[in-house]
């Protein structure tokens, strides 16, 4: 008989970890206690040495699926106690706070079938849930996760599953948010605010469908917050969301019952639907089977799908409605509403009816949204489902990096855990900047960190980077692309030097220019601009990235050629004189003029718009071969692709009649080329792909291929964003590369 200390590291609380290892313990016939410690979890038990060492062989081989075991310290031949039996601790409040949280989990397959179950207890109860799943992420206030520190204090639980909880043998077993008909939350539907509550439980539940199918817009309570929901067949109803939303043309995303019903519109394959269905549920963007249906939903070719994910969603849809539109609740801008009142002020005139409950959600959380590519997500957002599990990184210092402005996030850090925050939005709304602050502290408080230094952007208007400054603590600026190539090296776990091939909208350059098409080679020490492309002058700034004719204009001009924009005469004057025409080489900006000159798109009403339509226009000439020229010139030591004789070409193609998907493929093809002979002339072996032009698939199917037929190897995002969303990961990554440095 001896005493073993065993200390797991990793993702073991909140996620049924200690219930497990309670069985294990009775199955082995020890003794002892769990406790919940700082960076996991601590026990000491007492047997047999042969037993003792099964049992810890047994803990990562049957885990739960949600815990991760990043290690299991041993320490045996410690000196017997005596314990009689097994007990789980209470948690205690520790100094050190840094026990990892678990992401909002979809209601997992016993849930489901109890609650379809007649005569069970939780027959058709919206808030079933067990230690395999439920809320975790957006009802927790603080840490550790205990049931009194969430929205589900508020509900005491009853002598029935006061019994569950405490039952070994019980699947909810310590699971925090256990609940009931008789002592949990339950939905209510509502017309309005001042309307009073229509119908309770089921019977809300029943109207709500009964709305929907009717074609009505309802605001729907989820998991980090509002959805509004409609019917997604019929064109007329879905074109009131858009007018009530004012959302003119972004795409909705839906909701479908099951893998069955996406597949009646989408095409899913085996790896989509893996991911489409599985326990992190994100909106995952699937190919429509005919690229010009449903364009009331997604004018491009993608549809944004997803699966139900929690109890609610499933009675909903019950056995009748294949699929709703399923949006964030949220007016331009703005963070999405998460909170009763706040949804029943502001949609009013936009639902006609409310779907909610007494649940609290503590912290917003958007669906997370991504592709299926090589089997595993690529983020367009990184969000529900995934926020807050951390990504390794080898930074040991506590840090914060404060991401850019539009597509917002923070990174905080703790020894070699990455914590990126949700989907956060637009900083330049103000609510958007308070929910942004609010979500830094609150990290900093369930993780227990204090930054010692913080990172940002160059760009010295950014709101992150004057949040960063206010801060009192060390500052550090990163180059906006910089910080994408160390974001995409943190991501594939690379060092030293490489080529980065950071293609995106805009980003501050290093000489004060907008810089965007960006081939560097450095490393997170520092970096060298290689190549770029030829400067585009924005006519009138920042409009030129919402009317596109601008830059098409800009673009023919400068290539000698007509425009017969009816503007002609006012932009020709202020290209003349200079006048408000800022210079940008953003690969972006070169997509949007070129979508402009091919009559695709001229006047953009979401960011990214003209790129994303070109792309959707090459669909279905995927064999198209053809490209143009790729000239460039050099100027201060770096490469400019010179995009005129390409403008040329495609101007002349377009004169002749040429069908504008082929055009579109051809303008695509020629980036490709260009990118590749960048690279060579880069001169490193590893080349990494960041920035968000890098969401367009038609170029992600076809440039890493080809330059690995060239020798290259290359690496694209896997755990963070492609786009500005994944930035903070790479400023982070400088800093602490910075402060090793100097010290
Ligand atoms: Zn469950
Ligand atoms: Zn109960
Ligand atoms: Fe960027």
């Amino acid at each position: 008989m001896e005493r073993v200390r065993i200390k797991i590291h990793g993702i073991v609380q909140g996620v049924g970890f200690r219930p497990f290892i309670h069985k294990l313990v009775r199955y082995y016939k020890l003794s002892g206690f769990i406790e919940n410690t700082s960076s996991g979890v601590e026990l000491e038990l007492e047997g047999e040495r042969t037993e003792l060492e099964r049992f810890v062989a047994d803990v990562p081989k049957n885990a739960p699926k949600l815990a991760v075991i990043e290690s299991v310290e041993t320490e045996y031949g410690l000196e017997s106690v005596g314990f009689k039996d097994f007990e789980i601790r209470k948690s205690k409040t520790e100094e050190f706070r840094n026990t990892l949280i678990s992401p909002d989990i979809c209601i997992c397959d016993d849930c489901l079938r109890e609650m379809k179950t007649a005569g069970d207890r939780r027959y058709g109860y919206p808030f079933i849930n067990c230690t395999n799943c439920g809320p975790r992420f957006t009802i927790i206030r603080d840490v550790p996760y205990d049931r009194i520190k969430t929205s589900m204090s508020e509900f005491p639980m009853c002598p029935d599953c006061d019994r569950e909880y405490h039952d070994i043998e019980d699947r909810r077993y310590h699971a925090q948010p256990d609940c009931c008909p008789d002592c949990g939350p339950h939905v209510f539907f509502t017309y309005g605010r001042e309307k009073g509550t229509a119908a309770e439980k089921e019977e809300a539940i029943e109207l709500a469908r009964n709305e929907l199918k009717s074609g009505k817009i309802i605001a729907i309570k989820g998991l980090g917050g509002m959805h509004l929901a409609c019917r997604c067949d019929d064109p007329e109803i879905t074109g009131e969301l858009r007018k009530r939303k004012q959302r003119d043309e972004k795409p909705f995303a839906i909701m479908c019952r099951d893998a069955e019903c996406a597949r009646r519109i989408c095409e899913v394959s085996e790896e989509e639907e893996k991911i489409l269905s599985g326990f992190r549920r994100p909106i995952t963007l699937l190919k429509k089977i005919k690229a010009d249906s449903y364009l009331h939903l997604s004018e491009n070719e993608y549809i944004g799908v997803m699966l139900p994910y929690t109890p609610l969603h499933y009675l909903l849809f019950g056995d009748d409605i294949d699929m709703l539109v399923m949006t964030s609740a949220n007016l331009s801008d703005t963070p999405i509403m998460f909170r009763n009142e706040e949804a029943l002020e502001n949609l009013e005139g936009i639902a006609d009816g409310f779907l909610l409950h007494n649940r609290d959600i503590q912290t917003r959380c958007d669906d997370s949204l991504c592709w299926v590519f090589d089997g595993g997500e690529y983020f367009a957002r990184r969000s529900r489902g995934y926020v807050p599990f951390p990504v390794r990184a080898d930074i040991s210092r506590q840090l914060l990096a404060t991401g850019a402005e539009q597509k917002a996030s923070f990174c905080l850090s703790k020894r070699n855990y990455v914590f990126p925050s949700q989907h956060i939005g637009d900083l330049k709304n103000m609510e958007t900047y308070d929910n942004y602050a609010g979500q830094i502290e609150h990290f900093k408080r369930l993780f227990d960190i204090e930054p010692e230094a913080v990172a940002c952007d160059l760009h010295p208007d950014y709101l992150s980077t004057r949040y960063a400054e206010e801060l009192g603590i060390p500052v550090l600026k990163v180059q906006h692309h910089h910080a994408h190539m160390a974001s995409c090296m943190a991501d594939n776990h690379l060092s030293g030097k490489l080529t980065g091939l950071i293609w995106d909208g805009t980003g501050l350059g290093s000489d004060g220019t907008i810089w965007g098409a960006e081939c560097l080679s450095g490393g997170y020490d520092s970096f060298e601009r290689k190549s770029s492309i030829r400067p585009i002058p924005l006519i009138g700034g920042d409009r030129a990235a919402k009317q596109l004719d601008r830059i098409a204009f800009s673009l023919l001009m400068e290539s000698g050629l007509e425009s017969d924009s009816e503007n002609a005469e006012l932009y020709g004057e202020m290209l003349k004189r200079g006048l408000n025409c800022p210079l940008s080489s953003g690969m972006g900006r070169l997509f949007d003029g070129v979508a402009a000159i091919l009559g695709i798109k001229e006047k953009a009403s979401y960011e990214g718009q003209g790129a994303i339509l070109l792309e959707a226009s090459a669909s279905g000439y995927g064999t198209e071969k053809g490209s143009y020229s790729t000239e460039f010139y050099e100027n201060n030591g770096s490469l400019f692709f010179d995009w005129r004789p390409m403008i040329n070409e495609i101007t002349e193609d377009k004169r002749a009649g040429t069908e504008t998907g082929v055009i579109s493929a051809r303008f695509m093809n020629t980036m490709i080329e260009m990118a590749v002979e960048q690279c060579r002339t880069a001169g490193n072996g590893r080349v990494v792909l960041s920035g968000g032009s890098f969401q367009n698939m038609y170029i992600m199917r076809r440039l890493p291929r080809l330059l690995e037929a060239e020798g290259f190897e290359v690496y694209r995002h896997r755990r963070v964003s492609c786009n500005d969303e994944g930035i903070s990961l790479g400023q982070l990554c400088v800093l602490q590369y910075h402060l090793e440095s100097v010290k």
